[in-house]
C-alpha cells in the first residue's frame, strides 16, 4: 500500500510478507518493526553500511549507540559475554522490555556501540518481530523509528509520518502495548547494575531480582554525555510545542497570557467538567494507571503537538515503578 506518494510500504504480519521482510534486512535494507514498547529501526546488526544507513536516516549522531534485538539469551552469547546475573535477568524478564549492556564480542561492530566496549542487547515480546527475528536469523540493530530527538513512535501511522519517505518498509503491528522504551541496565559490571534509562521494569523490581541495589548513573550536568551512559540526552522525545511539567497532584495556577491558547493534561481524567474559558484539557489515562498513562503518553503528545497550541503543561506522573520512566520521558521533552 502507497501513501499519498510517501515511499514506505505498510505490511501486515502474513508469513510471505515476514518473508519478504527477512529477505530485505538480508540484503542490507531497513525495516521498521513492532516491538511491545516503541516502533524500531531495524537493520541487520552485523551489516554495517545497513547500520550506518539507521543513523543517517534519523540523523542520529553516530555517539549514540544501538539496542541490538536477538531471539533470547543463546543469540545474546554469540554477541556478547553473558554473566551470572544477566542470565537471570534473561530468564525472567525476556522476552520483554529490558535491554541489557555487557561486553561485546570482538566480531560485533564499533558502529553499533559508539566505539564502547560494550553492547546493548534486548530481546522483544511483540510475536511478528518474534518471527522476524527467528526467520532471518539476524541480530536486529534497531533504535526508535522517528527522526532523532522527536517523540518515539507507539503507532505504525507515527513512523509513516516521519520516516515514510526515507524507508522502504513498515511492519504493522497495531499500537504499541507499553509505549515506553525498554529498561536499559548496565551489567557489564555483574558487580555494580547501572540503570541507564527507567522503562516499564523498574529499578525496584531489578534490585529485588538481583538482590542487590542498582545504581543511577553519574549525574548529568549538560548534554554532554557521562561516559558511562552515552546518548542519554537531557533534551529527547521532544514535541515542537513547548511543554511545561506541573508536579502531581499539584493545582495548576495558569498564567493568563496562556488563556486557551495552551493545553493541559492531567494524568487522570478529572472527574468534573470545567466550562471556564482556559486550556483545553486531556489526560494520560481514564483509570489512573501509569501502564495506562505510558501507553498514551508519546500518542497524546503527537497529537497535541499538531494542533497548534502555544504550550502544553503536562501533570508529572506520580514517583515509582512506571511513574519514574514516564516522568523521565517528560522531563526530556519539556527540556530546553
Ligand atoms: P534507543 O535510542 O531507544 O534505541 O536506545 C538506545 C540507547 O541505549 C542509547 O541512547 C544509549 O543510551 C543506550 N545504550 C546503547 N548501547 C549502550 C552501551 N553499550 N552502553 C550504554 N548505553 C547504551
Ligand atoms: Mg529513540
Amino acid at each position: 500500500m502507497m501513501e499519498n506518494g510517501q515511499r514506505i510500504r505498510i505490511l501486515d504480519g502474513s508469513e510471505a510478507n515476514l518473508r519478504l521482510l527477512a529477505e530485505a534486512l538480508a540484503s542490507g535494507n531497513l525495516v521498521a518493526i513492532p516491538t511491545e514498547t516503541v516502533y524500531g529501526l531495524a537493520a541487520n546488526a552485523l551489516d554495517e553500511a545497513a547500520c550506518r544507513r539507521i543513523f543517517s536516516v534519523k540523523g542520529r549522531p553516530l555517539i549514540d549507540p544501538l539496542i541490538v534485538h536477538v531471539t533470547g539469551p543463546a543469540h545474546a552469547e554469540k554477541l556478547a559475554f553473558l554473566n551470572d546475573m544477566a542470565v537471570l535477568l534473561m530468564e525472567k524478564f525476556w522476552p520483554g522490555p529490558l535491554t541489557i549492556v555487557l561486553k561485546k564480542r570482538p566480531h560485533v561492530p564499533d558502529l553499533l556501540s559508539a566505539g564502547l566496549p560494550t553492547v546493548a542487547l534486548r530481546c522483544p515480546r511483540h510475536p511478528l518481530t518474534r518471527r522476524l527475528l527467528q526467520i532471518s536469523g539476524l541480530a536486529l540493530a534497531a533504535p526508535s523509528a522517528n527522526r532523532f530527538g522527536y517523540v518515539s513512535p507507539t503507532r505504525v501511522e507515527h513512523v509513516v509520518a516521519g520516516l515514510g519517505e526515507r524507508i522502504d518498509y513498515v511492519l504493522n503491528g497495531g499500537p504499541c502495548d507499553i509505549g515506553l522504551e525498554s529498561t536499559i541496565l548496565g551489567l557489564a559490571d555483574p558487580e555494580k547494575p547501572v540503570l541507564f534509562r527507567p522503562g516499564a521494569i523498574s529499578r525496584e523490581v531489578l534490585s529485588v531480582a538481583l538482590g542487590r541495589p542498582v545504581a543511577l548513573p553519574m549525574p548529568r550536568e549538560t548534554d554532554a554525555a557521562p561516559a558511562d551512559a552515552p546518548g542519554m540526552l537531557k533534551r529527547h522525545y521532544s514535541p515542537n510545542t513547548r511543554v511545561t511539567l506541573f508536579d502531581h497532584g499539584a493545582n495548576l495556577a495558569f498564567p493568563a497570557s496562556v488563556g486557551k491558547k495552551a493545553a493541559i493534561v492531567y494524568f487522570t481524567r478529572p472527574s468534573y467538567e470545567t466550562d471556564v474559558a482556559g486550556p483545553a484539557v486531556f489526560w494520560l489515562s481514564e483509570s489512573g494507571r501509569g501502564e495506562e498513562a505510558a501507553r498514551n503518553v508519546f500518542d497524546l503528545l503527537r497529537r497535541l503537538d499538531g494542533m497548534g497550541y502555544e504550550g502544553i503543561f503536562i501533570e508529572k506522573a506520580p514517583e515509582g515503578g512506571i511513574g519514574d520512566a514516564i516522568n523521565d520521558r517528560l522531563t526530556r521533552a519539556a527540556a530546553r
